[in-house]
């Protein structure tokens, strides 16, 4: 009989209570009172494992995932887990969760490891670092206790779950010039052959190892990694079944390689439906067959029918559904964790949704259905959930507040000339020069200043109707002239309001736009500690009012230096927004870019002379495989293209992406012709501009010198060393200097000497370029 599984679970919790027990831990400065607050925090994360694993169990799900839990990140974690700890956070005696900590966090004497996107999501994991000196060995515990908590539960069918030998290596990456860390694979595998062999022996029937990398065009050295990792574990003597897991996309052209890997195969049918058939054609009638159908990374409600259908003609090709396992498509990570505690949602779009708990009684629901057999033999709970099913389908489809006419006829009207500035770069560039008349090596930051507990409770008492509108808004307003203040003293030369309006940068504009929902509970974590709630596109988006115009207008009141406006690009308004799933992303995101050139022509009108649009999910928008790539670039380039042209030459428009490598989408960086573009760049210790020895970025850049994801403060020299590293590859006239990112996470008072180091930085460097192009 077929049986209801799941991937993997979120880990915050639903009020967030990993993010603010952690957060309160890493604030302990006390050594005398550490030991007592772990153990504390220790009990918060069991705590929530507990809670999320009987959340499984009471909706059905048979088939649970034990050790998805991590205190920071899966990827970090299982690098601590190999022993793949880099000797520069090696304290002698300390414990595995401070050590975890400071690898993501960094400390003072020890910069974090880097970060970066996982696959096409918006969750950052940490990159293992690997060099010739890494020795592999079991350095924890936690798989077993978690496997141990989830039997004392009574969970019979615990499957432990852990990121795949292979996976693992291909994030990695090498630390040690001219290493191979590939050559690791052996030794690694001989650690995960014992992980194995210790969840046998803990009585696991199967692991599941996730290799998402499987989705991707293999070169043919990578393909030969999983062949022999696998052919390694197999031959392991005592180890439980592997399912593999694969999501994200389908795995039919990596077919042969990923149904010799394990006794099992997961695959993501709701983003590759079509690689079904391929992988029945090729039945041998020995493998668990795990159909991910109800969809990990959105909120829609599943339509019950067509994923029964689905289901049902797996077991007709395999000949009943023994082998079969219904899941959703990829770990519950990237959902929110209950519909139910939403309770400001319409009855209309909330019977459309569905959150973690609720897609796995949709799984529950099939599992069941499919069992259960014929319609008519149904019981009762498995036609309710049908029911609903089909009811949410005609509604969404015929509602009105989804379909708005005038959106469509203006998204018909676009021509090309709204999608281009009509100067060239060097034309802007002079009319730029001459009103603003910045110094050399501009100093600027990114946008948004630290987010104090005060300004916290402002909103929530705004929210709650403590506050009033007024009373908000002067409070917002000291904000912003505050921060005025402190960027003038500090020296910077194009400054910012703060964004101190903002609870987040796409919620922020999307509770503005017409076609947008929010959630109050519907957190998705994006790393270590922090969430997002990402707001629900469910209809044709508009903007009905102006966005951001007012504030920008005041904090340009409060100084003579440039102030810029600020706004969310199109592409990261959809890539961190739940989309509509019944029409093509590219649809969506163009009404989002013509509601976002409404604003930055009105921002224009109102005097504001550098508009920055923010682009920071344009590359994890990437399809995975390259050959998809291609079709995005097009639609997203044209979609920030029509979002920036409206202004004149004399507007500075500028672009924000925060990650380093961007080497594979130079082209379409260049392409969307922002005069200005500044990306991060510090942890990678401006590695990223080695690409630029192939290509060179015909406008202004400013690669960041200020790591702002870690609380340490670089110091003066650091960033001049960067500077005059950056000027290796930019023209002086062309590199800015500012931090990687927005301060928002950071405090003032870091952010203060940080910043202060930074424009003296760029001062020093200002005055031996002086020097250098003026001998006399
Ligand atoms: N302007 C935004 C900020 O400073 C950019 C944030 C981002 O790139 N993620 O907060
Ligand atoms: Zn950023």
């Amino acid at each position: 009989m077929a049986r209801a599984s799941n991937l993997g679970f979120a880990r915050l919790g639903l009020q967030r209570e990993w993010k603010k027990a952690s957060e309160a831990y890493w604030l302990n400065k006390s050594d005398a009172l550490r030991a007592e607050l772990r153990e504390e925090l220790e009990g918060v994360a069991r705590e929530l494992v507990e809670r999320h694993l009987r959340l499984q169990l009471e909706a059905g799900i048979e088939l649970v995932p034990v050790n998805d839990f991590a205190y920071y990140d899966h990827v970090l974690e299982t690098a601590y887990l190999l022993g793949a700890v880099p000797p520069r956070f090696e304290r002698a005696g300390e414990s595995e969760i401070d050590t975890v900590f400071a690898m993501a966090r960094g400390r003072q004497d020890a910069p974090a490891m880097e970060m970066t996107k996982w696959f096409d999501t918006n969750y950052h994991y940490i990159v293992p670092e690997l060099s010739g000196e890494t020795r592999f060995s079991l350095r924890s515990e936690r798989p077993f206790q978690a496997l141990a908590l989830a039997q004392r539960l009574g969970i019979q069918a615990a499957r432990p779950v852990l990121l795949g030998p292979v996976s693992f290596l291909l994030l990695s990456k090498s630390v040690e010039q001219g290493f191979d860390h590939f050559s690791l694979l052996p030794p690694l595998l001989e650690v995960y052959a014992q992980v194995l062999e210790r969840f046998a022996g803990l009585g696991a029937d199967w692991v599941q190892l996730d290799e998402p990398y499987l989705l991707h065009d293999l070169e043919p050295a990578q393909a030969q990694l999983f062949a022999q990792a696998y052919a390694r574990l197999q031959a392991s003597s005592a180890r439980p079944k592997l399912l593999i897991a694969t999501y994200f996309g389908g795995i039919a052209h990596n077919l042969e390689l990923a149904l010799s890997l394990g006794e099992g195969l997961h695959l993501d049918l709701v983003r590759s439906p079509e690689q079904l058939d391929a992988i029945l054609d090729a039945d041998d009638g020995a493998r668990v067959l795990s159909l991910g159908l109800v969809d990990g990374r959105n909120i829609w409600r599943n339509d019950l029918d067509a994923s029964l259908s689905v289901a049902r003609h797996a077991a007709r090709r395999l000949g009943g559904s023994e082998r079969l396992w219904l899941s959703p498509s990829c770990s519950l990570l990237h959902a929110p964790i209950d519909l139910d505690a939403e309770q400001k949602l319409d009855p209309e779009l909330r019977a459309w949704l569905a959150f973690g708990k609720q897609k796995l009684r949709e799984v529950t629901a099939l599992t069941t259905a499919l069992q259960q057999g014929e319609e008519a033999t149904w019981t009762a709970s498995v036609r309710e959930a049908f029911a609903a099913s089909r009811d949410a389908r005609v509604s969404r489809g015929s509602s009105p507040r989804v379909h708005d006419p005038a959106v469509r006829a203006r998204v018909e009207s676009i021509d090309a000339g709204m999608r281009a500035r009509p100067e060239s770069f060097a034309e802007r560039s002079k009319a730029q020069r001459e009103r603003l008349a910045l110094p050399l090596l501009p100093t600027t930051t990114i946008g948004s200043f630290p987010q104090t507990k005060e300004l916290r409770r402002l909103r929530s008492e705004l929210k709650k109707g403590k506050l009033s509108e007024e009373a908000y808004e002067q409070a917002i307003r000291e904000e912003i002239a505050s921060a005025i203040r402190a960027q003038e003293e500090l020296g910077l030369d194009v400054l910012v309001h703060g964004e101190f309006e903002r609870n987040d940068m796409v919620e922020y504009f999307g509770e503005r736009l017409s076609g947008y929902a929010f959630t109050q509970n519907g957190w998705v974590q994006s790393y270590g500690s922090r969430a997002v709630k990402p707001p629900i596109i469910f209809g044709d988006v508009s903007r009905p009012v102006e966005l951001s115009v007012s504030w920008a207008r005041y904090a340009q009141s409060c100084s003579e230096r440039p102030v810029k406006g600020m706004l969310t690009g199109p592409v990261t308004m959809l890539q961190w927004s739940f989309v509509r799933d019944d029409q093509p992303r590219e649809k969506t995101c163009e009404q989002l870019a013509l509601a976002i050139r409404d604003e930055v022509v009105e921002l224009e009108a109102a005097a504001i002379s550098v508009i920055q649009i923010d682009e920071p999910a344009f590359r994890e928008g990437l399809p995975l495989r390259q050959g998809d790539w291609a079709d995005y670039l097009r639609w997203a380039v044209a979609s920030f293209r029509l979002a920036s042209s409206g202004v004149r030459a004399q507007t500075q428009i500028h672009s924000h992406m925060c990650y380093s490598e961007f080497n594979s989408i130079f082209d379409a960086i260049a392409a969307l012709d922002a005069d200005v573009l500044s990306i991060e760049a510090s942890r990678s210790r401006m590695e990223l501009l080695d690409a630029f020895e192939d290509f060179a970025y015909p406008n202004d850049i400013g690669p960041g010198v200020y790591d702002i994801h870690s609380p340490r403060i670089p110091s003066v020299e650091e960033m001049e060393e960067l500077l005059v590293a950056a000027l290796r590859h930019v023209p002086v006239e062309r590199l800015w200097v500012n931090p990687d990112c927005g301060l928002k996470t950071r405090g003032w008072e870091e952010v203060r000497s940080a910043l202060s180091n930074m424009v003296e930085a760029a001062r020093r460097v200002r005055s031996t370029q002086a020097q250098g192009s003026n001998p006399e």
